[in-house]
């Protein structure tokens, strides 16, 4: 089995409920096992601001998929709650986002996946709630905790558990 680590984001509808459904139907569908969840964060906007906050969260699971496969999963389960990538801007408002942020120790550039995920150190609402399920993860080189001590995590809020 793999690990992987997913970063799931949202800004659209009723994002933590669509977080909650979205993490059963990737491990249904991947026959993954859920290791561990964080919490749910609020985060200012990035890329584009003049839009509503987003939620951001992290889930590590196990699977047997390949990297590409797993993908495609990620993109059906984007799809399935609304997301159009066609109508949307980039880094602009939507339901649900989910990137692949590492695949074991597994290094991948291709036109359709880059592996670890190549914008990881640069993203506050990533790394806050990857170093609350995998601090001490190494990936690219760097420990996840050492990447969020770099960043500014300004305006960043976790979010009491809903139960
Ligand atoms: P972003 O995640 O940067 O906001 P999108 O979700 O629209 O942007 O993703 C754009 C493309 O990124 C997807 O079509 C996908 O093929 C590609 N991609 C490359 N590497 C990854 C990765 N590690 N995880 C998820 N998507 C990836
Ligand atoms: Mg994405």
């Amino acid at each position: 089995m793999a690990s992987v680590l997913i970063a799931l984001g949202g800004n659209v509808g009723d994002v933590r409920a669509t977080f909650r459904k979205a993490i059963a139907h990737i491990c249904g569908i991947a026959q993954g096992a859920l290791i561990a969840r964080s919490s749910d964060y609020a985060t200012p906007p990035w890329g584009d601001e003049a839009q509503d906050p987003f939620i951001n969260a992290c889930v590590e699971i196990e699977t047997d998929l390949d990297p590409h496969a797993l993908l495609f999963v990620l993109q059906k389960v984007e799809q399935k709650f609304g997301r159009t990538r066609d109508k949307e801007r980039r880094w602009g408002p939507r339901t649900i986002d989910l990137d692949m942020i590492a695949y074991d120790d597994i290094s991948l550039q291709k036109p359709d996946l880059t592996l670890p995920h190549p914008r990881l150190f640069e993203r506050a609402f990533v790394l806050v709630p990857l170093a609350e399920i995998a601090p001490d993860r190494v990936i690219s080189g760097i420990p996840v905790r050492d990447g969020l001590a770099s960043v500014s995590t300004q305006g960043i809020e976790r979010l009491p558990d809903t139960g």
